[in-house]
């Protein structure tokens, strides 16, 4: 969608891409090559960064505004989004655009796809015919979710949504759909090591498709596994497009099985109305067993403290919350629901509880939540020398673009977690994602049993181990490295191993 006036002057080519930017003509291309001296968009970058594209007279506010957004140039760190924010924005659009009968595909790509932590904006992909390229800009534009179209060339359109999140839109036909999935998936790096690969065969991928780097002649691009078998390396999975090592496990055939969300067989962190959750024991249950029918058991992990006074399990309720717990498994025929608590680590390196009381429990998750400046190592190597503690929750502290994590050796952590059969957790409420992919790699590498629970409030928060599970494949681990894939008697296993590893 071009929008230049009829009597304007051509842009000159290397600034061409300017044209497509909404509000922008030849005219103010032209003002901004003369005044600004340069001659290519990688020139007018740093420019804009000093300030200076303002200066360029005739361009109004709204003009350098769009110029800025198109180049993305608009990123600060406010302008990174929780991947679970993004997940459901990019959903909904797929859902929006998908509807749209020219449509024949809509994927999401970029970061979202590899399931990183927070994503700059949202990338999508749309197959349809070339003809129908006009009427889809047109519909996308008339979208509720939409604000405006900054940009609108052949192959891309660059959308601002009414949340200001921006969208970019490329556009494929069937023949190269897996060639731009591939392509606009990245990383950067990760495209840069596949280019390598590919011309150490002759051949070169763009977004349109594999080529023949001599001829330039069309080899392969309408799925991505297509492009993998020509390059003669195993396919992979978008969440270890980030990871060094894995086009030499992919060309000697070793990319690693990973974990899928429906090998899960339970959650074991969940909140409920006896501490800070929302929701009855009884309806969590009843949720459950329907909106996850793979799961064959939920651990019921409530704050359970005798020094907190607000959102917690008084111990004094511990027992009537389990004569509750009891009823519902009775009703549901049974032993559906486990009894767990979730406990602080206290300050002096101690568990909050007597050891007495952690017996009572089926499955103890130990965190930390104070004191997130010290060196935690000891505190948290304590936990695992406690028979009765079994898992670590959200282990590094952090919540993204609020908290770093506090300092802790991780391999000495790791370490103590693996001789001791202490699990740590992916916890994957949106803010936390802890541990991340590096971390649980280098536990899972130690021989640390992962789980990855959702530590929901509410009923909608379920859903957050999917994340979680993402996190976990970016770590790529299988379904052994992730303990919450056995069933419960494997559960027990771990807890008797524990028992088994401190008395020696
Ligand atoms: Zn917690």
């Amino acid at each position: 969608m071009k929008t230049h006036l009829k009597n304007s002057p051509p842009i000159p080519t290397p600034l061409a891409g300017l044209g497509n930017i909404r509000g922008i003509t030849g005219r103010e291309v032209n003002a901004i090559q003369e005044q600004l001296g340069v001659n290519s968009t990688r020139e007018l970058i740093p420019l804009i960064s000093n300030g200076r594209l303002e200066t360029v007279e005739g361009l109004t506010p709204l003009q350098v505004k769009n110029i800025r957004q198109a180049l993305k140039l608009y990123k600060n760190a406010n302008s990174r989004y929780l991947r679970w924010d993004a997940h459901l924005i990019g959903e909904e659009l797929l859902r929006a655009i998908g509807r749209f009968p020219e449509v024949e595909k809509v994927l999401l790509t970029g970061s979202l796809r590899r399931g990183k932590d927070t994503i700059g904006d949202i990338d999508i992909l749309v197959q349809l015919s070339e003809a129908d390229r006009r009427k889809l800009l047109y519909k996308i534009a008339r979208m509720p979710q939409t604000e405006g179209i900054i940009a609108a060339g052949p192959h891309h359109f660059c959308v601002v949504l009414r949340n200001q999140m921006q969208v970019d839109i490329r556009l494929a036909t069937n023949k190269y759909f897996g060639a731009s999935l591939l392509y606009y998936t990245g990383s950067v790096k990760y495209n840069t090591d596949m280019d390598e690969l590919a011309a150490s065969k002759g051949l070169k991928i763009t977004p349109t498709g594999l080529v023949d780097s001599h001829t330039g002649e069309y080899v392969a691009g309408e799925k991505e596994e297509d492009i993998y078998r020509k390059l003669q390396i195993d396919f992979i999975t978008p969440e270890l497009r980030e990871n060094h090592d894995i086009l030499n496990a992919a060309a000697g055939h070793h990319v690693p099985p990973l974990v899928t969300f429906n090998q899960l067989k339970g959650d074991m962190q969940i909140h409920t109305n006896w501490s800070d959750g929302a929701e009855s024991i009884a309806s969590i249950a009843q949720y459950l067993s329907h909106a996850f029918p793979h799961y064959h058991y939920i651990v019921i992990t409530d704050h359970v403290s005798a020094s907190r006074d607000n959102h917690i399990l008084h111990t004094e309720d511990i027992f009537r919350q389990a004569a509750e717990i009891d009823r519902i498994n009775a009703a549901m025929g049974y032993d559906y629901i486990k009894k767990g608590a979730e406990i602080d680590i206290g300050k002096d390196d101690n568990t909050t509880l007597p050891d007495e009381i952690l017996q009572q429990f089926d499955w103890v998750i130990a965190s930390i939540h104070s004191d997130f400046s010290s060196d935690n190592t000891s505190r948290l190597i304590k936990m695992c020398e406690n028979p009765y503690i079994h898992c670590i929750g959200h282990p590094s502290g952090r919540l993204i673009g609020i908290r770093n994590p506090y300092p802790v050796n991780w391999d000495e952590v790791f370490t103590r977690a693996a001789a001791t059969g202490t699990a740590m957790e992916i916890n994957a409420r949106p803010k936390r994602l802890d541990l991340n992919d590096t971390l649980v790699r280098q536990a899972a590498d130690k021989g640390v049993k992962i789980v990855v629970n959702s530590d929901a409030r509410n009923l909608t928060d379920f859903d957050f181990v999917k994340m979680g599970i993402s996190t976990a494949r970016r770590g790529a681990c299988n379904k052994t490295d992730i303990l919450n894939t056995g069933c419960w008697d494997e559960i027990e296993k771990f807890k008797a191993t524990k028992q088994q590893l401190l008395k020696k």
